[in-house]
């Protein structure tokens, strides 16, 4: 990683992104039986030294770069100590410049057993966190190997990293050889519980050269390639579940989650309980997200009076989280889409533009 190249951000039209990425390390130590990351860079985790990461900074700030950038780390807590070192440099060098980026990232859950870590994170102006929730099923965990999941209390994890300031966005798989047949209204209460509006849920997918695929491969289960898209409802394995059961019941988890009420209710909840978060630095991009959020979602969207009702109740409730609502009101718009046309095509999802 001490010899990897920082990006040649002349080539990229920044005005085009919402983020920018950055990376500091490669692998995870664990040992999740479906993740083709430990295939791709392995499991002990090999990171950019500090100066290489805040030379990225530099020039990210130089070409002009103010906003969200994303750390784009695997698991950004996979070497605790490399990180807990360089958070500190990176926090003097956003105030040095008065905090022109906010930074989001992805982790394990066991960064919630981690005051130090989280107090750090915040410091260095993280906002979110992806984490790997996957499911409420212990059973899943323990077949699938992700043992850091089986320790965890998962609810009371996810509360901890809230309440330090982080959004919690969430990934979610239905679609394990362990799931119960209740497993879609369990995955529909533990996300309504934990608050987490941004649920990624998706089918279990066997990606070449994983444990799972291989484990599918000697069982004679797989069906097809992968084809690199886990929000599309279609199998590339035979599941133990039925498939016309699995897949109907992920549509069914889908279009419940993004139920516009059922989405700002999660969202108003987490607003609730997420601790002193990281104010960004609003840029033109925002302003114009913001006026064309006002028009397509408070003027024209069928669900125009969620909108309205959950921009009010943060505005008078938690209006020191107001950015925050208004990213995630943003957010669901896409989600609902989403979830519509998984619903109303009953085969796949189009990428929403
Ligand atoms: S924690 Fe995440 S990155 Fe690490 S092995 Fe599991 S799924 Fe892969």
């Amino acid at each position: 990683m001490a010899r990897v190249p920082p990006p040649d951000l002349h080539l990229a039209r920044l005005r085009r992104y919402s983020a920018m990425a950055v990376q500091f390390s490669r692998g995870c130590p664990f040992d999740c039986e479906f993740c083709d990351i430990i295939e791709l860079f392995g499991r002990t985790p090999r990171t950019k030294t500090a100066e290489q990461v805040l030379d990225e900074f530099d020039r990210l700030y130089e070409a002009g770069w103010r906003g969200s950038v994303f750390v784009v780390d695997d698991n950004f807590v996979g070497n605790k100590k490399a990180v807990k070192a360089l958070l500190p440099r990176l926090a003097e060098w956003l105030e040095r410049r008065r905090n022109p980026f906010t930074l989001f990232t992805q982790a394990s859950i066991n960064l919630a057993d981690d005051d130090e870590l989280l107090s750090l994170m915040r410091a260095a102006r993280f906002n979110r966190v992806f984490v790997g929730i996957e499911t409420p099923v212990k059973a899943c965990h323990e077949a699938a190997g992700k043992h850091q999941n089986v320790k965890a209390d998962l609810l009371e994890s996810v509360r901890r990293i809230q309440e330090s300031g982080m959004e919690v966005m969430g990934g979610f798989i239905l679609g394990f050889d362990q799931d119960p047949p209740d497993v879609f209204d369990r995955q529909v209460a533990f996300i309504r519980e934990a608050a987490v509006p941004v649920s990624m849920v998706g089918l279990l997918t066997a990606i070449p050269n994983t444990r799972l695929w291989r484990r599918l491969s000697e069982e004679g289960r797989i069906l097809r390639e992968s084809i690199g898209d886990n929000t599309a409802a279609l199998l590339n394995f035979a599941p133990r579940m039925d498939s016309k059961t699995l897949l109907s019941g992920y549509r069914e988890v889908m279009a419940t989650l993004y139920r516009p009420e059922e989405y700002f209710g999660r969202a108003r909840e987490l607003l609730d309980r997420l601790g002193s978060s990281p104010r960004a630095r609003l840029v033109f991009s925002d302003y114009l997200a913001l006026f064309r959020s006002l028009v397509r979602q408070g003027i024209f969207a069928k669900y125009r009076a969620s909108y309205w009702r959950f921009l009010g109740g943060a505005l008078l409730r938690t209006r020191r989280h107001l950015g925050v609502a208004v990213t995630l009101a943003i957010m669901g718009h896409h989600f609902f889409v989403l979830a519509r046309r998984l619903d109303a095509e009953g085969r796949e999802v189009i990428p929403v533009r």
